[in-house]
């Protein structure tokens, strides 16, 4: 075949992509990762920057016990049994040696968060970032591809694939300022993300997340997906996806969940509690989508405050913004905002009472909730007006534990890789309610790191 440039391993997708096209650096290949939009980034430098890592050292010296074979078991149980398991197990062992390696070889300031469980997970088991969190994480990525010779191209997007005459993945075609080019390549590894910025194949696969607000990248139209079908790729879990409960409403901000699990609760503009909020904040994602308005709001107290305000840069943006109102009356301070104000008083005493009986008597929630952090709440009090949307699909290209995209016959498709929101997540079959925190970046982070390293090995 004519080609324009040639290059041993091509990434597609400059968020968790940069991973992917580090790892295969290792291995002495020739590396080129192709971006879409003008800026790297993706959903990774909109993201929280946290990944988890299953047995890290950082965990250790913290004196946290955890492993691989535990972080197999809470992902299984919060899926239900439904997720891949060959992936989990591969990702759950992938985790520790990742955030390690991130960390000694790649320069990214990730340091372990011990003082928070985290949805899904049964032990404090997250690494993030300071600062800019997932943005920094991607400024330590780009400057690392820089020095180790990677060429990065933004503004580059891949238009298709190609095969040579027999079938097998040969490199692809990008478009550069209205011309195509013809790039060879003997791997090609898609990290180009799912589809959340698709509303024809939300409408199609994720029906019950189609109309609501869209907080990812735009970049993500799902392109990896529907070049592995035209491969003849099998998909998996398209209904699964990452949602969020608490974005900020109008700033649209993160409003961490971590004020819930200090001991927050939500409400709706009727001043009641709705959902059982141990159910995380992709698990709540539809109970807030489903109240007036969709619109709910997080209350909390000032000592979760204090806690937030130097851990939390979205959180201290909401409050430069004015998006965090606080009060020591809880009636007149809901009033303000246009709740129910006297409905909402009534709230907060049931809920610090069902919190104040927690410790003795489990059950005393009516919506369930077990875990009722630092509740009762005291005043101050602050109330944050949230709405929820999609972060990230976790459906995609069935792949195996190598990263390689399955035909429906279970044989690998040659010479193709496919990582993070492109590939199947670990998130399971069952909408909103499988993701762990922080499994998103795992899927883009191990799995690009699982695939560079392989497609470096198979050259
Ligand atoms: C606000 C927010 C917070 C989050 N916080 C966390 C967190 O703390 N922890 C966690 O685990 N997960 C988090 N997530 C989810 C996480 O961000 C994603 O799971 C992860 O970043 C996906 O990585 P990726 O590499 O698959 O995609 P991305 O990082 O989105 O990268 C894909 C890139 O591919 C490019 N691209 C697309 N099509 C093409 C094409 N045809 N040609 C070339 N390039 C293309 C896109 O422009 C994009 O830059 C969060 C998500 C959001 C929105």
């Amino acid at each position: 075949m004519e080609w324009d440039a040639e290059t041993d391993i091509l990434v597609v997708g400059g968020g968790g992509g940069l991973v992917a096209a580090l790892a295969a650096r290792e291995s002495g290949a020739h590396v080129a990762l192709v971006e879409k939009h003008d800026r790297l980034g993706g959903n990774t430098a909109l993201s929280s920057g946290s990944v988890p890592g299953a047995g890290s050292r950082f965990q250790r010296a913290a004196g946290v016990e955890d492993s691989p074979d535990r972080m197999v078991f809470d992902v299984m149980r919060q899926t239900n049994g439904t997720a891949p398991q060959h992936l989990v197990r591969a990702l759950a062992q992938e985790s520790g040696p990742l955030v390690e390696w991130m960390v000694d070889s790649l320069d990214v300031p990730l340091a372990f968060v011990p003082d928070l469980k985290k949805v899904g997970h049964s032990v404090p088991r997250t690494h993030g970032s300071g600062g800019r969190q997932g943005a920094t994480v991607v400024a330590a990525l780009e400057q690392k591809a820089q020095d180790n010779g990677i060429l990065v191209s933004p503004g580059n997007p891949v238009r298709r694939l190609l095969q040579d005459t027999s079938g097998r993945i040969a490199g692809a075609v990008i478009e550069n300022a209205g011309a195509e080019h013809r790039i060879g390549a003997r791997k090609v590894i898609l990290a180009c993300n799912g589809f959340g910025a698709n509303k024809e194949m939300l409408r199609k696969y994720i029906p019950e997340i189609a109309e609501a607000p869209y907080f990812g990248h735009r970049g993500n139209m799902g392109e990896g997906i529907a070049w592995g079908l035209e491969l003849g790729a099998r998909l998996r879990d398209m209904g699964a996806y990452q949602g969020h409960a608490s974005v900020s409403h109008p700033q649209g901000a993160l409003m961490t969940w971590s004020a819930i699990e200090r001991g927050g609760f939500l409400v709706n503009l009727d001043g009641q509690r709705f959902v059982d909020e141990s159910l995380g904040y992709s698990g709540c994602t539809t109970a807030v989508r489903s109240q007036r308005e969709h619109i709910a709001f997080v209350i909390f107290d000032q000592r979760i405050h204090h806690y937030l305000e130097p851990k939390a840069q979205d959180y201290r943006d909401i409050v430069a913004h004015g998006g965090a109102r606080q009060g020591a009356d809880m009636e007149a301070l809901g009033a303000a905002r246009g709740l129910d104000g006297r409905s909402l008083a009534d709230t907060l005493a049931c809920y610090n009472s069902a919190a104040g009986g927690a410790a003795t008597d489990g059950d005393t929630d009516l919506f369930g909730r077990k875990d009722f952090g630092g509740a009762p709440l005291c005043p101050p009090f602050i109330l944050v007006k949230v709405t929820a949307g999609l972060f990230h699909t976790q459906g995609g290209l069935d792949v195996d534990a190598n990263a390689q995209p399955l035909r429906n016959d279970g044989s690998a498709i040659e010479n193709l890789y496919a990582v993070g929101g492109a590939a199947v997540g670990v998130s399971g079959a069952d909408g909103n309610k499988g993701y762990c925190s922080a499994n998103g970046l795992l899927a883009a982070l191990g799995l690009g790191r699982i695939a560079g390293r392989h497609a470096g090995r198979m050259l």
